[in-house]
């Protein structure tokens, strides 16, 4: 394959839910696999919706999941292009003025409905002369466009869902500028996707119709360009099967972020729930990438577990190694000799990364150790080997321990761990005694310093 171009396209209208971030990450994910480029475009020509700090959010929630845009685009800064094409669609005669409000219309395919017709626009617009038009006009009226759809069906081959058709005789012309001549997306989707070498879009399966009317316009717009290749794939939704909305918010990436959900993990799971791959964890988007492949998505919709975040983001965490997170070790202030020791010894025991810092405190700062049985603890305390401790130290000490005591099992290391580390369960002892050391065990086992 050439190599491909992509873009994610999100209107700024909100932040990015999970679902957004599935479309975001199979184009990053294309393009890095191939070699090729991703484009971040903000369609944003809804001016009344459309807020730039949305548009920053976005960029930056994309960024908290490592998903970099070689290029970023806003359509705001490019509407003379849009002008400029929906001119030649007029002068081809593509493009045709209506006048019809939304209730006019709303009343039209009521009526068509009840006559058992299907509600599509009946294009009564281009029958108007100029003197109704400017009588139009006169009363205040202005116009909206419409983009004249060709009779036939538009066929392409669907990376995702094979060969793919749409009987555009079962569409209304649509509506490519308002009232307000504000562009809708459909125009300047096509123009930019043209202008900027799209190869490849991808996205979800709720713009398949959109796809015969887009095709239709870059013939119109532009006869000898290629089309770019379609996918469309399975939406997600949520675990009950409903829909994601941007609006409410439910599942965006902030919240995710926030709820301290690792990043590596939304993404592994945006990105293979719903197809044929085992959702696991990985050490980076690379890895993911390598694996990723368009035809192992399910034509099923896609239904996300948010529980499997949990199970997710632990399995991540387990699977970094110390230079992976050294920096954010650094900002938890995480440093020093037994820095790397802790967070092989504790990576495995971890829901969130800032769970880390319970363990550093165990190995190099204060807890309340819980003494169950003071005169156990005391003889233990006894035993303790003097150092240079190593990972040999817990099993040599609690063997002597054991012949003394005569204690083994839970009776003999319990007891122990509850007053080492002051929890009920952690990383294995062998590998966290040693960091602890001699002085902080002897005080946590028996309340003295030597
Ligand atoms: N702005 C459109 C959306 O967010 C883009 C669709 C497309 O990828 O073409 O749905």
């Amino acid at each position: 394959m050439t190599s491909p171009i992509v873009r994610f396209a999100p209107s700024p209208t909100g932040r990015i839910h999970i679902g957004n971030a599935r479309v975001a990450l199979f184009n990053f994910l294309f393009a890095v696999a191939h070699h090729g480029r991703f484009a971040l475009r903000f369609d944003d020509t809804d001016f009344a919706r459309s807020r730039e700090e949305f548009a920053r959010g976005i960029e930056s929630d994309l960024a908290w999941l490592g998903v970099v845009p070689h290029a970023v685009f806003r359509q705001s800064e490019r509407v003379a292009l849009y002008e400029d094409a929906a001119d030649r669609l007029r002068r081809s005669g593509r493009l045709y003025a209506c006048y019809e409000t939304a209730e006019e219309l709303e009343k039209r395919r009521k009526m068509q409905q009840a006559r058992g017709l299907p509600p599509i626009y009946d294009r009564a617009a281009l029958r108007l002369g100029a003197s109704d038009r400017a009588a139009l006009e006169a009363a205040g009226r202005r116009p909206h466009w419409r983009f004249m759809l060709e009779p036939g069906v538009v066929e392409w081959n669907d990376l995702i869902r094979g060969p793919a058709h749409i009987d555009c005789a079962a569409l209304s012309d649509p509506v490519l500028i308002r009232e307000d001549g504000s562009f809708l997306y459909t125009l300047p989707s096509v123009v930019d996707d043209i202008d900027m070498g799209i190869t490849h879009v991808i996205r979800g399966e709720d713009h398949v119709t959109n796809t015969a009317v887009q095709l239709q316009l870059a013939r119109a717009l532009a006869p000898q360009a290629a089309a770019p290749i379609f996918a469309h794939h399975n939406l997600l939704v949520g675990a009950g099967g409903e829909a994601l909305s941007k609006r409410t918010g439910s599942l965006s990436i902030a919240s995710l972020r926030e709820e301290g959900y690792e990043p590596l993990a939304v993404a592994a799971l945006a990105t293979l729930t719903g197809s044929s791959d085992n959702i696991h964890a990985l050490r980076s988007l690379e890895e993911l990438a390598q694996s990723f492949d368009l035809s192992h998505v399910s034509r099923n919709p896609a239904r996300f577990d948010p529980a499997d975040l949990e199970t997710l983001t632990h399995r991540t965490l387990a699977l970094y190694e110390y230079r992976d997170v050294r920096e954010r070790l650094e900002a938890l202030t995480i440093v020093g000799r037994k820095a790397e020791p802790l967070w092989r010894a504790a990576r495995g025991n971890l829901a969130r990364f800032d769970d880390i810092l319970t363990w550093w405190r165990v190995a190099d700062g204060e807890i309340a150790p819980i003494r169950e049985d003071d005169s156990f603890l005391k003889d233990a305390a006894r035993l303790l080997p003097s150092e240079p401790w190593d990972e040999t130290t817990w099993s040599v000490w609690t063997s002597d321990i054991k012949t003394a005591t005569g204690r083994k099992g839970k009776a003999l290391f319990h007891p122990l761990r509850l007053a080492l580390t002051g929890a009920e369960s952690g990383p294995e002892l062998a590998a966290l005694l040693p960091l602890i050391g001699r002085a902080r065990a002897l005080s946590r086992l028996a309340g003295t310093s030597e």
